[in-house]
C-alpha cells in the first residue's frame, strides 16, 4: 500500500508535475503579477492546472506557492496575505487530487540574500519559511518541497523552518550550474556539501531542479547519487528561456529531446522526477509513457 510519497518512491519512480508559472501566464496571468494571488482570485484556474497534471500522470503536484513566503510576497505588497495564499494553495491542490495522489507544498526562495551579501538574518528567513510551511500543512499538503534554492544557507533555513512548524517530510532541491569543475549553486556551494547539510538538517529527500536541461540533469543525477543514499528528486528545465520578438518566452529544448533523457535520469538514480521551467502537462504525459510503458 502506498500511503506516503517517500514510501512510494522507495518502490517505484514517482512522477511529479511540470511548470506552474508559465501555465498561469498561458491562462492570462500578467507579466510581473503575483502568481500566488490567483489562489484567492482565480482558484478555478489553479485547480484546472493541477487537474491537467494529474490527468497527464503525475503522482504528486506542487502547490501554487513557489513565491509564497512573506519576504517574496513583500515585493508585491502582499506579505500580510502569506497565510491565506499558502493555505489556499494547498487546499486547491488537495481538491484537485484523485484518491491516492499527493500534494507537495512548494517553497521557493525569498529572492533576497542573507548577511553579509544581503540584509536578512537566518532567523528572519527561517521564520518566513516556518509561517509558509504551517499554512501549507494546514491546507492539506502531504509533503513540503523546498525548491530552486541557489544558496545552501537559505535552503537550510527553509528546511529548519518547515521542520520546526510541521511534522511533514521535507524534500529539498537546489539549482546548480554546470561548469567545467562540476556543479555549483549560484553562491558556489558544491553538490556534496549541499546534499550532506540538507540531510543533516533532516531533509527526507534531496535533489536538483531548474537551470539545467534534461541531458545535463542526467549527468548531475549520477553525481548526486554518488554522494547520498537519500531519495533523489530531479526536475529539469526544457532548456534555456528564449525571448521571442513578441516578448513571449519559449524554451530551447523540445518535448521529444527532453523526454529522450528521462530514462538516463532514472538510471542515474533519481526516484522522483518531474519538469521545471518550460515543461507542461504534455511533457509530463510523455514522461509517464516513457517511464511506465512496461507496466501497462
Ligand atoms: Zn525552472
Amino acid at each position: 500500500m502506498s500511503t506516503d510519497l517517500i514510501g512510494l518512491a522507495a518502490r517505484r519512480v514517482v512522477l511529479l508535475d511540470g511548470a506552474m508559472g508559465t501555465e498561469l501566464m498561458a491562462r492570462g496571468l500578467p507579466q510581473g503579477a503575483c502568481p500566488e494571488a490567483w489562489n484567492a482570485e482565480r482558484p478555478e484556474v489553479v485547480r484546472e492546472i493541477h487537474a491537467a497534471y494529474f490527468a497527464a500522470g503525475s503522482d504528486a503536484v506542487s502547490t501554487n506557492s513557489f513565491g509564497g513566503n512573506r519576504i517574496k510576497l513583500a515585493a508585491h505588497g502582499l506579505e500580510g496575505r502569506a497565510d491565506e495564499f499558502n493555505a489556499a494553495a494547498a487546499r486547491l491542490a488537495r481538491a484537485s487530487a484523485p484518491a491516492g495522489k499527493f500534494v507537495a507544498g512548494s517553497m521557493g526562495p525569498t529572492g533576497k540574500f542573507l548577511k553579509p551579501q544581503g540584509e536578512f538574518t537566518e532567523d528572519e528567513f527561517e521564520a518566513a519559511y516556518a509561517e509558509q510551511a504551517a499554512a501549507l500543512a494546514g491546507g492539506g499538503a502531504d509533503v513540503l518541497l523546498v525548491e530552486t534554492q541557489y544558496d545552501l544557507r537559505e535552503a537550510l533555513c527553509a528546511v529548519r523552518g518547515a521542520r520546526r512548524a510541521t511534522s511533514l517530510p521535507v524534500l529539498a532541491t537546489m539549482t546548480f550550474n554546470a561548469v567545467p569543475r562540476g556543479y555549483f549553486t549560484l553562491m558556489g556551494d558544491p553538490v556534496a556539501r549541499c546534499l550532506q547539510e540538507l540531510r543533516r538538517e533532516g531533509a527526507a529527500a534531496v535533489g536538483a531542479n531548474c537551470t539545467l536541461n534534461s541531458e545535463q540533469m542526467a549527468g548531475l543525477v549520477a553525481v548526486m547519487r554518488s554522494e547520498t543514499a537519500l531519495p533523489l528528486v530531479a526536475q529539469a528545465n526544457a532548456g534555456k528561456p528564449v525571448l521571442g520578438p513578441d516578448g513571449a518566452v519559449t524554451y530551447s529544448q523540445g518535448l521529444e529531446d527532453y523526454v529522450r533523457f528521462v530514462p538516463d535520469i532514472v538510471r542515474g538514480g533519481a526516484n522522483l522526477v518531474g519538469g521545471c521551467c518550460g515543461t507542461n502537462p504534455a511533457f509530463i504525459q510523455a514522461m509517464a509513457e516513457s517511464l511506465f510503458r512496461s507496466r501497462k
